[in-house]
C-alpha cells in the first residue's frame, strides 16, 4: 500500500478535473484493497473507490476525501475447453488492454467493447457496453467484498441483477470488487454475431454476420474515434467521460409520441424502448460544441452527448452544463436525463 502525496483528481479523471484530495491509497493487490477498504468502512473518513477515472467527475475541493486507487493487475486463465476459456481479471487491470489480449488470442465476446476507458473492476457497476455487447453477457463471477455483511465472497453474476448500464451496484448494493471472471468463446478467430448495425455497417457486413475479431476491433476503434470515444491526447473531444447521460428508456406508448426521425433502439423487453439522449438534446436547442458564456466545459464538437473539458474548466463549470441540458431536455421532450459518471464531493 502507498498513502502518497496527493496529486489532483484532475490528473487522475479523464474529465480532467478535481481538486486535491486528504490523501490517496494504491492498492496493488486484493489484501491491500480489502484491508484498506475494510478499515476505511470502520472508520469516520469520508471515502471514494477510484480506478481509471473515467466515468467519475470530481468536485474542485476535495480536501476532506481519502481516494483508493485500484491498481491491482493481471490475467489469468482459470479454465479451458474445446469452446471457451474462463479467464479471471484483477480489478485494476486496464479494461482495453484486456479487450486487445482477448482479441489477440481469438477469445469472443468483448471484442465490440474495445476502445471503453477504465479499468476491469468498474465494468460491473454500470454494465459497461457498447456496440451491441454488454460485460453481464460474459461476466461469469465477481469476488465481491461486501460492506454491509463485511463478507468476501465470490458471487454470482446473478447477484449484481444487470440491467441496461445498470446494476444493483448502482442501487445501494456497496462493496469492494476485488477480480471479476469472464467466459469468452473460442470461435476459429471469429466474433460473436454482430448485434449494431452501425458495426456491420461499417464494414459492408449482414446484422448479425460473425467476422474476424480483429476487423470489429479496428472498425470499433475508428468509429469511436470519429465520436471522441476514445481517449487520445491530441484530441480534445474525448477530454470527457463519454456520454454523460444515459440513454433515456420508456414504454414502447411514450415512444410512439416522439418524432419518426429521432433514433431509437428496441430492448430485451418488448414494451421498452431506447431513446437517443444525444438526440433529444439537439434537438431542444443545444447543438455540439455547445457551451456556457465564459466557461471551459462545452459539448463535444463530435458528439451531443459528451460533455468535454476544454482546457481548465472546474467541475463546478461541468455540472452548471450538465444542469442547463437537463433542463433544457426536461421543458422541451419532458424527459429527466440520468448522469451515468459518479458526481463526487459536490
Ligand atoms: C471517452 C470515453 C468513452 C466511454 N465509452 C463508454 C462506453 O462506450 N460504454 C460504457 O459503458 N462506458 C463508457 N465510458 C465510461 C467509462 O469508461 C466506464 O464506465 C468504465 O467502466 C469506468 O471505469 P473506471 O475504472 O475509469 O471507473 P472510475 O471512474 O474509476 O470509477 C467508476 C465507479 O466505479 C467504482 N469502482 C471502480 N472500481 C471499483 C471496484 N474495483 N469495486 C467497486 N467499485 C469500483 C468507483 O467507485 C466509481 O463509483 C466512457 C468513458 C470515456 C471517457
Amino acid at each position: 500500500m502507498t498513502v502518497s502525496n496527493p496529486a489532483p483528481l484532475s490528473t487522475l479523471t479523464t474529465m480532467q478535473v478535481g481538486g486535491v484530495p486528504k490523501r490517496i491509497i494504491t492498492c496493488t493487490n486484493t489484501e491491500i484493497l480489502y484491508s484498506t477498504m475494510a478499515e476505511l468502512w470502520d472508520g469516520e473518513d469520508q471515502h471514494q473507490v477510484l480506478a481509471g477515472g473515467s466515468n467519475t467527475v470530481f468536485a474542485d475541493d476535495m480536501s476532506d476525501w481519502t481516494i483508493v486507487l485500484v491498481a491491482n493487475r493481471g490475467i489469468e486463465i482459470v479454465a479451458e475447453d474445446s469452446e471457451s476459456v474462463t479467464v479471471q481479471v484483477q480489478a485494476g487491470h486496464s479494461w482495453d488492454e484486456f479487450v486487445a489480449w482477448a482479441v489477440e488470442n481469438d477469445y469472443a465476446g468483448i471484442e465490440a467493447m474495445s476502445g471503453i476507458p477504465g479499468s476491469v473492476g468498474a465494468t460491473p457497476v454500470q454494465n459497461v457496453g457498447g456496440y451491441g455487447q454488454e460485460v453481464s453477457q460474459v461476466i461469469t463471477q465477481v469476488e465481491f467484498l461486501d460492506q454491509e455483511t463485511g463478507e468476501l465472497a465470490i458471487k454470482p453474476a446473478a447477484f449484481f441483477e444487470f440491467s441496461y448500464r445498470d446494476s444493483a451496484l448502482k442501487h445501494g448494493l456497496l462493496g469492494i470488487i476485488g477480480w471479476v471472471e469472464f467466459r469468452l468463446l473460442k470461435l476459429d478467430g471469429l466474433s460473436v454475431p454482430m448485434a449494431s448495425g452501425q458495426i456491420t455497417q461499417h464494414v459492408g457486413a449482414a446484422y448479425g454476420s460473425q467476422l474476424p475479431l480483429s476487423q470489429i476491433r479496428d472498425s470499433v476503434l475508428e468509429l469511436r474515434s470519429s465520436k471522441g470515444m476514445v481517449v487520445k491526447a491530441n484530441d480534445p473531444d474525448s477530454v470527457s467521460c463519454g456520454s454523460f447521460f444515459t440513454n433515456p428508456v420508456v414504454s414502447y406508448s411514450k415512444s410512439l409520441e416522439f418524432p419518426e426521425e429521432m433514433q431509437r433502439w428496441s430492448m430485451p423487453d418488448e414494451d421498452q424502448v431506447k431513446l437517443s439522449a444525444g438526440w433529444l438534446i439537439e434537438n431542444a436547442g443545444i447543438p455540439k460544441g455547445y457551451g456556457l458564456p465564459g466557461s471551459k466545459a462545452a459539448i463535444s464538437n463530435k458528439h451531443a452527448l459528451a460533455i468535454t473539458n476544454r482546457g481548465g474548466a472546474t467541475g463546478q463549470e461541468v455540472l452548471e452544463l450538465a444542469r442547463l441540458i437537463q433542463e433544457r431536455v426536461a421543458a422541451r421532450w419532458g424527459i429527466n436525463l440520468i448522469p451515468e459518471p459518479n458526481l463526487i464531493g459536490f
